[in-house]
């Protein structure tokens, strides 16, 4: 968690996330999506546009294996995005 800590403050130059489409700017609606390719997994965040809903995933991880997280992820109700 430390080294999650120090990554997220190498970014502080992304204080906030505009909409390309309306210019609002957009909120994270949820944590640690789940994108997949194959059997690897990164974790990333999930921007909403409160006037249109256009939504983006940033902020990712590093890839890792787990060929079950998909599933896992699915059955509580988390977002997964499949490459
Ligand atoms: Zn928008």
């Amino acid at each position: 968690m430390r080294s999650e800590h120090k990554r997220g403050q190498a970014m502080m130059a992304q204080d906030f996330i505009l909409c390309g489409n309306c210019g609002k700017k957009m909120r994270c609606i949820e944590n640690g999506v789940t994108v997949v390719s194959g059997t690897d997994n990164r974790r990333g965040d999930m921007f909403e546009c409160p006037e249109c809903g256009n939504k983006v995933v940033l902020n990712f991880g590093h890839w890792f294996y787990d060929p079950e997280l998909a599933n896992v992820e699915r059955a509580l109700g988390k977002t997964v995005i499949e490459l």
